[in-house]
């Protein structure tokens, strides 16, 4: 369908609103952006951006603005917590592509993706109370009194997704079990862990595990924490007991850090997901990114979803006839990929579990469609 005289209303403005607005105003929508924080922020942690979400960068001509901002990774390694190589990993999709994943800090990527935006497209300190399905169009009502209406709501407003809750599902997030506390600090406080460009991740028999991702444009290092817990409040308390008994028994060098550590620029957060949502779309309303399928940070695969999302909607609205059409044709399409992806990031990292994401450990073997 043509997209030249439709009207966009996206709520949010994280990796899953900024990417569907560039998408669909690459076709000619006319996009909005409401975001309910004041400014851009993000938290100190790194992330991977797989080959086929740089793949959807070059399609969508911004892929120097991601590249000039983080750093290629040639591959991934898994080792034991005191760094015996378990298997080594190329990123799936990398030969195909002609790209690779990577490394990027999250506050790099958003404001690379806001920076490719129109002036003016997204609008700060818009927080939506209220989302009216009217048929063929939707209604968004804000905190600040103000209303609008468009052809098309898309609902990239995160884990916590207030449209999620008003149109499609009540249900709660569910708590994984685990804590992940994380930092960004200087390569050189690394102790020598940092040498290459390589993604790692450190793992002990009892599920705790260390995801260690170089940023080197930056001369930094994301240090991610990821350990068994009771405790399901959202922003646990974290103290330097905890920190070092999380990552007792790893190599020594990873041991030093959590003594040395400044616990004031480590975040602290349970980790959640959602269940899979049955339906993600109405005629004029749809979920993207978290807002659909909130997964686990065990894969990698939460903001490369949710930028295939924005390439999903963008080629599927282009392929069909009409919005309804063309929406039932994204979730045709991206559901089931992300519903594997939610069911293995759930399933963790055990011996069992990679068995069964990379069979024989090949190394060129994709997890799943990503
Ligand atoms: C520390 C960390 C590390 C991660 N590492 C990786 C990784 O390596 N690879 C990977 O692929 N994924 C990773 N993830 C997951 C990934 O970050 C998420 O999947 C991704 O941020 C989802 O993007 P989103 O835009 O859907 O949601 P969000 O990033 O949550 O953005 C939602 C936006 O909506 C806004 N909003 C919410 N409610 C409203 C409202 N009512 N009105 C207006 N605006 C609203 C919010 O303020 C926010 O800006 C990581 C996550 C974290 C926290």
């Amino acid at each position: 369908m043509d997209l030249n005289n439709l009207t966009v209303a996206i709520v949010g403005a994280g990796y899953a609103g900024a990417t569907t607005a560039k998408a669909l105003s690459l076709l000619g929508a006319n996009v909005t952006v409401y975001e309910q924080a004041p400014a851009s922020g993000e938290v100190g942690a790194g992330i991977g951006l797989r080959p086929s979400s740089m793949d959807a960068f070059r399609r969508w001509g911004m892929l120097d603005a991601i590249t000039s901002v983080s750093t290629p990774s040639p591959s991934f390694e898994i080792l034991t917590a005191t760094g015996e190589l378990i298997m080594e990993m190329e990123w799936p999709e990398k030969h195909e592509l002609g790209l690779t994943t990577h490394l990027i800090h999250r506050r790099d990527f958003i404001d690379a993706l806001l920076g490719v935006l129109p002036e003016g497209m997204v609008r700060f300190g818009y927080k939506m109370t209220t989302v009216t399905d009217l048929g063929e169009r939707a209604r968004l009502d804000f905190e600040n009194g103000e209303s609008v209406e468009a052809d098309l709501v898309i609902a990239a407003d995160g884990i916590s997704s207030l449209v999620r809750r008003q149109i499609f599902s009540d249900k709660p997030p569910v708590f994984s079990g685990e804590h992940a506390y994380r930092a960004v600090f200087p390569i050189a406080d690394a102790h020598g862990l940092v040498t290459d460009d390589k993604f790692r991740m450190y793992i002990n028999e009892l599920g705790s595990k260390l995801y260690l991702l170089p940023l080197g444009r930056r001369g930094q290092v994301s240090f991610d924490v990821t350990v068994p817990s009771d405790d399901a409040s959202w922003a646990p308390a974290l103290t330097r007991e905890t920190l070092v008994a999380a990552m007792a028994g790893f190599d020594p060098r990873i041991e030093e850090v959590t003594r040395t550590l400044d616990l004031g620029i480590v975040n602290s957060r349970a980790a959640y997901d959602i269940d899979p949502v049955d339906t993600w779309h109405t005629g004029s309303v749809a979920l993207v990114g978290d807002a659909a399928h909130a997964m686990l940070h065990h894969q990698g695969q939460g903001a490369n979803s949710a930028v295939l999302d924005a390439q999903g909607l963008a080629d599927a609205l282009a392929d069909a006839a009409s919005v309804a059409e063309g929406l039932a044709l994204y979730q045709a399409r991206r559901k089931p990929i992300t519903d594997e992806l939610q069911r293995i990031s759930r399933s963790g990292w055990d011996a069992a579990a990679i068995d069964d994401v990379f069979p024989g450990q090949h190394q060129d073997e994709s997890p799943v469609a990503s």
